[in-house]
């Protein structure tokens, strides 16, 4: 039988640490350290290793996730899929990214791990050997980008990181995972259509967007300050459906004049309204004084999305229709 050839780039995270000379845990293993750890692997596919980067989560850039993404559309024919490994911290976000701009339609799979590498009961080698199994099976295929851990399959759209510490730390809040891998099978329990990946924006890194989220009785005082600290885009994480106390209105119609603004919600699941509430400082309120509907995504990917639209040049209407249609995917 032969096996499926499967690219995997290591970044780091929990999955590659051990113990360090200082105190605590810190990434140290390389991507082949990882492979001779799982001698498994080796029944699952044939495995083309490249070590990226040895990085916690929180410290991958968006350049690097553009850079991931163009070595992924740069593998040949000989390729089933790929598999990015990294920090759990921000599996959601990379998977959303890789999601949105790789356009090969082979299954794209991010893992990691919630415990370190000689951690009792660790989770990477399993997570490692069920990634394979997914990033190797042809029904896969046209997925887009999809975060397995916890042999659950989640798609990138619909994943979040719900738990700081549980080996079953990703959900997909609001859906359901989209498949598992069982006796070393994937099975498949429902198929998202894809987007149509859009192209890779140059300097993304100057096209800061802040993100902000609002408590009770915050006055919103910090939209008034974002133009002059260089963002060039914001994601409000509002309450419930979408809705700020009713001083911080005007404060975010003067902010959605000066740059894009994305109207999100705190809430872990389900979508910004649109056409409901009528009060000052409601969803309609505040899209008629600007705001774009966040539609369905979380404020981390709201954020990532406005920085690749206005990375990509895209302004006023045309960044809004964009923005609208990839949030709402969740509807397709
Ligand atoms: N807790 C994280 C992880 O599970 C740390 C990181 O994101 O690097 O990998």
């Amino acid at each position: 039988m032969t096996l499926p050839r499967i690219l995997l780039i290591s970044t780091g995270g929990t999955i590659t640490m051990t113990p360090g000379a200082g105190s605590g845990i810190a990434p140290t293993l390389t991507g082949e350290d990882l492979l001779r750890a799982v001698p498994e692997l080796a029944a699952r596919a044939e495995l083309d290793v490249v070590t990226y980067s040895t990085k916690p989560g929180a410290s991958l850039t968006l350049s690097d996730l553009l850079a991931i993404a163009e070595r992924i559309d740069g593998m040949d024919g000989a390729f089933a899929g790929a598999i990015v490994v990294q920090g759990t911290d921000t599996i959601e976000e990379t998977a959303f990214v890789l999601d949105t701009v790789v356009a090969t339609d082979r299954p794209v799979v991010v893992t990691g791990a919630m415990r370190g590498a000689g951690a009792p009961g660790a989770d990477g080698p399993a997570n490692l050997l069920a990634a394979a199994t997914v990033a190797g099976s042809e029904a896969a295929r046209g997925l887009g980008a999809l975060v397995v851990l916890n042999d659950e399959v989640h798609a990138a759209r619909h994943v979040q990181k719900a738990h700081t510490g549980a080996p079953s730390a990703f959900a997909s809040p609001g859906f359901a995972p989209v498949g598992r891998v069982i006796e070393g099978a994937l099975h498949l329990y429902a198929r998202l259509p894809r987007l149509p990946a859009m192209a890779r924006p140059d300097a993304v890194e100057e096209a800061p967007v802040a993100l902000i989220a609002l408590a009770l009785g915050d006055d919103g005082r910090l939209f008034d300050a974002l133009p002059g600290v260089g963002y060039r885009g914001a994601v409000i994480q509002a309450m419930g459906a979408g809705h700020l106390p009713a001083h911080c209105a005007e404060r975010l119609q003067r902010l959605a004049q000066a740059m894009p603004v994305v109207l999100a919600t705190r809430v872990a699941s389900g979508p910004v309204f649109e056409r409901t509430y009528g009060f000052t400082g409601s969803e309609t309120d505040l899209i008629a004084r600007g705001a774009i509907p966040g539609g369905y995504l979380p404020g981390p990917k709201a954020c990532l999305l406005l920085r690749l639209l206005i990375a990509g040049g895209l302004r006023g209407e045309a960044l809004r229709s964009a923005y609208v249609m990839r949030s709402r995917a969740a509807l397709a």
